[in-house]
């Protein structure tokens, strides 16, 4: 028994099914259940939600999310070893958790989940950063999701949080700081997980915010920022060279310099040049 549910813990789970990890799946497994319980803490009070999780694995986070309350949880794993410790999951919480073997990539998710929705996952790292683009950048804003409690590699979620003037401020703290309240929850050393990383880990919690913090088209925006830090430290006038033949007048009708370069302009700065460019 384990403490937070009546099933064995999760080492026997790993022994009797015999999950040994994959590393082309991005296989870290958490197997202290007191850790994944604080790990569900992080994403707040989850009763009256249905939860998205991708790679709950041997059901170590998913534990987790069910005992802390989660109204349903829909778990969603690629690798098919797996689903027999998962079932043995589902029985115990009787019509709270359904999992579908499949690649989260290639998923329509939305239909299986009623709102609010929360995503709290311990994420594969081959496809995490690609996983929090599009729950960033869905068709429409608000997203279906509330919010989004990830772990990534530590240097992933620095990236995530940075402000403007930082080493690793780019495109993808400006994409979730735009739309979200990005924060780190919890930092996590290698020896935390089964078999242990080379880094350290972080879970960021990511709050959707009503709208967007200032007007800007999505697509535009990305461009513009994707073009901006295509070369670190050019000055704008030459990274966004292309973008518009007047390019400097929109850049000043922004109120930025074309001397500026890309990791000294704040979020607002970046959305009032797509304006710009836009308009
Ligand atoms: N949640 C478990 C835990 O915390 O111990 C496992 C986390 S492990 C870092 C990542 C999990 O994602 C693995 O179980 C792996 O098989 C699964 N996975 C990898 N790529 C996936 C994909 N494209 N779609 C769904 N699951 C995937």
């Amino acid at each position: 028994m384990s403490g937070i549910d009546d099933l064995p813990a999760l080492r026997d789970v790993i022994a009797s099914h015999g999950l040994s990890a994959r590393k082309a799946l991005g296989q870290n497994f958490l197997l202290d259940l007191n850790l994944t319980a604080k790990i569900a803490r992080a994403a707040g009070d989850l009763s009256g939600c249905d939860v998205l999780e991708v790679g709950p694995g041997p059901g170590g986070l998913t534990r987790g999310l069910l005992a802390e309350g989660a109204r349903r949880v829909l778990a969603i794993e690629k690798d098919a070893r797996c689903l027999p410790a998962l079932e043995e999951i589902a029985a115990a919480y009787p019509g709270r958790l359904e999992v579908i073997n499949a690649d989260a990539l290639a998923l329509d998710w939305s239909a299986h989940l009623t709102p609010p929705v929360k995503v709290v996952s311990n994420l594969p790292y081959n496809v995490g950063t690609e996983l929090l683009i599009r729950w960033l950048t869905p068709p429409a804003w608000p997203p279906v999701w509330q919010s989004l409690t990830l772990m990534f590699q530590r240097e992933v979620a620095d990236r995530i949080v940075a402000t403007p003037g930082s080493k690793t401020y780019g495109r993808l703290a400006i994409l979730a700081q735009w739309r979200s309240d990005a924060r780190i929850a919890l930092t996590l050393p290698p020896e935390a997980f089964t078999p242990p990383p080379k880094v350290h880990s972080a879970v960021v919690h990511f709050t959707a915010l009503p709208s967007p913090r200032f007007p800007a088209d999505q697509a535009v925006l990305e461009r513009v920022v994707a073009k901006a830090f295509n070369q670190r430290r050019k000055m704008l006038r030459a990274a966004l060279k292309g973008l518009a033949p007047d390019i400097e007048d929109r850049i000043l009708a922004a109120g930025l310099k074309p001397t500026d370069r890309a990791e000294q302009i704040s979020i607002e700065g970046f959305c009032a040049l797509a304006r710009a460019v836009a308009g």
